[in-house]
């Protein structure tokens, strides 16, 4: 069968390798891609934004399943105007994208049915805001409702920087997204990001990971969209991942059926593990970039089977998806000057002395140029590898990092601390 693949980053590339292995497979489209999904699938100049064009595409060329990448197109409506064509498609509708594309939608959902979750107040304007800050002790968080590339989100310490960050999201630098605020409770405990499969009735868990977010070493600095991430998350016991399915993410697929929104996708859980238990942050709606990379470097089932069931409404008939036990480790190699305007055009050799280290280099943000590999965005590589433990694959992924040649690139140097910390004990 043909599928389409949207989206030109490392998960993207990551989703390609895997449906490229499926035997069921006959032609790979992605748009728009990049050199590294290249390899897998035929790429083409379409933009996921123009939905005619999607459509008209999908139709010409026979595609049977369209896999969404990213957010955006999602939150825009893309699967549903796909649907009504009949063309089936991995990602949810428009009204269940609010899951990730509305923090307060997501909240009062979560209150609806019962969910764990930070105590909240939505505040559609500044002095609402403002009033709601006096139920919340500090530190206080501060969110835009709206999509804001990871950058709408405040942890204010004291009643001044709270204030401060009410002003600047009221004040229009957020466009759409800051119109409307939640102010939040803070909660403290280890992340941990769950994800499973939804058909809108079935629910099939398909996994953990942590990432790391800030771009220094020992997580400080600026966020950045991820600088590395390990699967699985050990903190996220069996135990601890039963609770997370019964207590969080079943309760939101029969919420999200309950209010006519069935929700067709993959449920990409945050998580804050409190004392009190697995507490949900938020949602996104599609695979997490770099946590794909090490979800499909251990995933041993056919994607393509997968990702069609859900999108068809069959995964009662599918077992738990299967994934290798040992953990799988990625680390970003970022442009200079990331996540700051990073610096564009450095050379890039040694993939293929990675690779043959037993690592595999996904690109995210590369181009060809006069037939070389150049940094052409802020995340560059995700050079991933597996090991017995956190350890063993945090070695394996830094001697593949020390084969590449890329001058005008960083990377952190301790991708899953946490637990090479804990198994030293
Ligand atoms: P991203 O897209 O980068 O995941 P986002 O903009 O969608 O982020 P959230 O995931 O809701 O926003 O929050 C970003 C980060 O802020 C979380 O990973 C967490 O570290 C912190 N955070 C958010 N809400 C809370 C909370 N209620 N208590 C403590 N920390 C929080």
């Amino acid at each position: 069968m043909n599928v389409l693949l949207l989206g030109a980053g490392g998960r993207e590339h990551a989703l390609a390798w895997k449906l490229a292995q499926s035997p069921k497979l006959t032609r790979l489209f992605a748009a728009p891609g990049n050199p590294g999904i290249a390899a897998h699938a035929e790429l083409v100049e379409i933009d996921p934004a123009d939905h005619r064009a999607v459509i008209d595409f999908c139709i010409r060329n026979s595609i049977a399943l369209v896999v969404v990448g990213p957010e955006a197109p999602l939150v825009d409506g893309l699967a549903d105007n796909l649907r009504t064509m009949g063309i089936a498609v991995f990602g949810p509708n428009k009204a269940a994208a609010q899951l990730e594309g509305s923090k307060g939608f997501t909240k009062d959902l979560c209150a609806r049915a019962n969910i764990p979750t930070a105590a909240y107040v939505r505040a559609m304007s500044k002095d609402g805001a403002l009033a709601a800050l006096g139920d919340f002790g500090f530190p206080v968080v501060v969110k835009a409702d709206g999509l804001a590339a990871g950058k709408g989100v405040i942890i204010a310490e004291t009643r001044e920087e709270a204030e401060a960050a009410v002003e600047d999201m009221f004040s229009g630098s957020f466009g759409a997204a800051g119109a409307e605020v939640v102010i939040e409770e803070f909660m403290t405990g280890e992340e941990a990001s769950f994800f499973a499969l939804c058909d809108g009735t079935t629910v099939l868990p398909f996994g953990s990971a942590q990432d790391h977010k800030r771009v220094g070493e020992g997580d400080t600095g600026p966020n950045t969209g991820g600088m590395g991430a390990y699967s699985p998350a050990r903190v996220l016991t069996p135990e601890l991942e039963q609770r997370v399915m019964d207590e969080i993410v079943a309760p939101t697929a029969r919420a999200m059926a309950d209010a006519g929104m069935p929700y067709s996708g993959v449920f990409f859980a945050g998580l804050m593990l409190t004392e009190q238990g697995p507490r949900l942050i938020e949602y996104n709606v599609r695979f997490g970039d770099p946590e794909c990379q090490v979800l499909m470097m251990r995933l041993e089932d056919d994607l393509l089977d997968l990702l069609l069931a859900t999108a068809e409404g069959r995964l009662a008939d599918m077992a738990r998806p299967a994934m290798k036990a040992e953990t799988a480790l990625t680390v970003v190699m970022a442009a200079k000057g990331y996540p700051g305007t990073p610096e564009k055009g450095g050379a890039i050799t040694g993939l293929d002395a990675a690779e043959a280290t037993g690592a595999k280099v996904f690109h995210a943000g590369t181009a060809i140029k006069n037939g070389a590999l150049i940094a052409n965005g802020g995340r560059v590589l995700n050079v991933t590898a597996t090991g017995p433990s956190v350890t063993a694959a945090q070695t394996a992924a830094y001697k593949a990092v020390d084969a590449i040649d890329f001058t005008s690139g960083f990377c952190r140097r301790d991708i899953g601390w946490r637990e090479v910390e804990r198994e030293k004990t």
